[in-house]
């Protein structure tokens, strides 16, 4: 639809230099320490001793050792609890191989539409009520809750499988320690599994906001984490990323089972690339980046707040939730920064019902298309003018 939208205003408007703030991949090129980790191990697979064929199903250990020691010190995670995958929006796919059409899951309203699509396809659906899935558990999340979902009351039947992700596309919020702690005891009780996807990890500047869903006692029974490349080393177009299910979850077994049958395997080089992040010069190539990015999530904040609207996230993730005039839904307000600004946003109710009223913007923008849109955005009225 979006793509739709500026289609059409193209061809009305061929000579309108269109800049976005609606893009969720990343914009800046692979750095250099990780190009040179990829073109190694090319060049690696050329040579006789140097050949490889399949890799281990689960993921290279050289890569599961760096991830447990680094991304999961102090938290006894051990490298055969990692899961090596081509993305988290296949993983978080892929789970539901595992729960009977019965299952029942719950999820966020607005959330990151994977979950619901991917659980709609394994037919966990059920019938379509008022534009709602009657079998899916929505969690509503809304300005009284600060976007973060919480815990069904106790009279609601307990979902089989629960989708957090923190820090959240599309709203910014980071589920905080005490509200992540319910949620574990939630799961404990009830039985459920927890998915927290932490694809955002990289952008939490915090230190007081859980990192891992596995820093809560208790969880390593109940949840599974997912974390990607994509998003922290620019991965978007290498594909690499990670799950982890400890031993003590009762799925562990299940799991494996499924990864080595139906999968193959993240190609060597890109799995070379991926331990490359680790290295200290790596590191900080993509502070750097991640750091631009949150610069211009920053700057956009700013100019918002000063124009007295209402944001949420910015500042511990790359997306902006922005509370766009009363008078317009999501789709209108596109439409007027289109027309009138020739910047892409991307419209909340594409993430739900309870996404209406306001818009995403991400980080992630160029850096030439985010000075035109700063540039553009400086004339935009102010709310209360
Ligand atoms: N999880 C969330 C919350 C995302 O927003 C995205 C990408 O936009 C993904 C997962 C996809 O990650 P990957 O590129 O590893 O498939």
């Amino acid at each position: 639809m979006i793509n739709q939208k500026v289609d059409q205003y193209r061809a009305l408007h061929p000579d309108a230099q269109i800049v976005s703030l609606g893009i969720g991949d990343v914009s800046r090129p692979l750095t250099p320490t990780i190009t040179q980790a990829l073109m190694s191990a090319a060049q690696e697979m050329g040579t006789t001793e140097g050949q490889r064929g399949y890799g281990p199903e689960q993921g290279y250990l050289f890569l599961r050792e760096l991830i447990a020691s680094h991304d999961f010190q102090g938290l006894n995670i051990s490298p055969h609890e990692i899961f090596i995958s081509d993305g988290s929006k296949c993983d978080s796919g892929n789970i539901q191989d595992l729960f009977l059409p019965s299952a029942r899951i719950a999820l966020a309203n607005p959330t990151y539409p994977v979950y619901l699509d991917a659980s709609v396809i394994a037919g966990h659906g059920g019938p379509l009520v008022d534009g709602q899935f009657s079998k899916i558990l929505y969690l509503p999340c809304n300005e009284e809750n600060h976007f973060l979902p919480h815990p069904p009351t106790s009279n609601i039947v307990p979902p089989d499988l629960i989708f957090l992700c923190s820090p959240n596309n599309p709203t910014g919020s980071v589920i905080p320690f005490p509200l992540l702690e319910q949620w574990v005891h939630y799961a404990i009780q009830h039985g459920s599994l927890i998915l927290f996807d932490a694809a955002y990890v990289a952008y939490i500047t915090d230190p007081t906001l859980p990192h891992s869903i596995f820093q809560i006692p208790g969880a390593d029974k109940v949840a599974i984490e997912l974390r990607s490349y994509s998003k922290s080393a620019g991965f978007t177009g290498l594909r690499c990323a990670y799950m982890v299910i400890c031993e003590e979850n009762p799925l562990y077994p299940l799991w494996k089972r499924r990864h080595a049958t139906k999968f193959n395997a993240v190609a060597y080089p890109i799995q070379r690339a991926a331990a490359a992040t680790y290295t200290q010069e790596a590191k900080m190539e993509l502070q750097g980046q991640i750091q631009e990015y949150l610069s211009q999530a920053h700057r956009l904040k700013s100019l918002l707040l000063s124009k007295h609207y209402d944001t949420l996230g910015g500042d511990n993730a790359p997306f902006i939730w922005w509370k766009i005039p009363p008078q317009f839904s999501s789709w209108q307000y596109f439409d007027y920064l289109l027309n009138q600004y020739q910047i892409i946003t991307t419209p909340g109710s594409g993430f739900g019902s309870l996404g209406e009223g306001y818009l995403r913007l991400s980080a992630f923008a160029k850096l030439d298309a985010f000075e035109v849109a700063m540039q553009r955005l400086a004339a935009l009225p102010s709310l209360c003018a």
